[in-house]
């Protein structure tokens, strides 16, 4: 019996820890009705709109700059393959005595295929052979056609093969292209005197830190190739052109230096009313 009595008292106890603990709970919450249903924790529908329209706000700020971000590291990625094609084009003329021909050809008429020797085979072997428009050979923003057919070569870069004129001097004098070298076909062909025009040497190029190289290929507007070869004609006044181009005004421009700069578009200049500043640049003489 007095066992019983104890476990009772006992249960008391128990009872009265439980109705203490219950009241400190109700006490420290202030409104038991509401944390067991749970609702004060809860987002309201608002608040989450709220913080959606934050995240949006967000992300509509930062787009732009990782855009941006993107489009400067291409042009970096496009310089630096510039910077190497014209060390290779260094070591090409080091090792010719000339320039390359833009196109080298073998047979007296433009072949459908790949026969002739084009500026990017020359640079080739000191690039350790990359396929035309891949690798060095292929600016990150070129999205359009490749191709090495003779008588529509196309990537993404061009050549400054004859600058803003056709050659120098007259078919008495020693003729030579006002670029670093156009078309050569065999001089039996009978073709026009331009066709077999001396390579250009290096003592042609008068001021080698104010002459393009090559550079970003201008695209065709209707072919969607890009110019392997290059002239002021293809690179500046063609309006069309212009709205494919790789990187957002700009196109990247090796000079025979070996240095690359991104050079605005109107500074490329047109072929007529050119400002004489930015068209001696095409050509090695240094003359508009
Ligand atoms: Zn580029």
């Amino acid at each position: 019996m007095k066992t019983r009595i104890t476990a009772s008292a006992e249960g008391e106890g128990e009872q009265k820890m439980k109705t203490t603990r219950s009241e400190r709970s109700i006490h420290a919450s202030g409104n038991s009705t509401q944390d067991e249903c749970g609702s004060r924790n809860a987002f309201t529908l608002i608040e989450l709109l709220v913080v959606i329209a934050i995240i949006a706000i967000l992300a509509s700020l930062l787009l732009p700059t990782l855009s941006r971000a993107k489009t400067m590291a291409a042009i970096t990625k496009c310089k630096s393959n510039e910077r190497q094609m014209v060390l290779a084009l260094t070591m090409y003329v080091s090792d010719s005595q000339a320039y390359p021909y833009a196109q080298l050809h073998n047979q007296c008429s433009y072949s459908a295929g790949k026969r002739a020797i084009d500026w990017f085979d020359c640079l080739g072997s000191y690039l350790a052979n990359p396929k035309w428009g891949e690798g060095v050979f292929r600016c990150p923003s070129y999205k359009w056609r490749v191709s090495e057919i003779d008588s529509a070569p196309g990537g993404s870069y061009a050549y400054n093969a004859r600058g803003t004129r056709v050659f120098l001097g007259t078919s008495e004098a020693p003729i030579v292209s006002a670029g670093l070298g156009w078309n050569y076909f065999p001089s039996n062909c009978g073709l026009a005197p331009w066709t077999t025009m001396r390579p250009v040497r290096e003592s042609d190029v008068k001021v080698p830190v104010d002459m393009y190289a090559l550079g970003d290929a201008p695209v065709d507007y209707w072919n969607d190739l890009g110019w392997t070869m290059g002239e002021i004609g293809y690179w500046g006044f063609n309006d069309m052109a212009l709205k494919k181009m790789s990187h957002p005004r700009v196109f990247n421009m090796a000079f025979v230096d070996g240095h690359v700069e991104s050079v605005r578009t109107n500074n490329l200049s047109f072929w007529w009313g050119a400002n004489p500043t930015y068209q001696r640049r095409w050509n090695n003489d240094n003359q508009p």
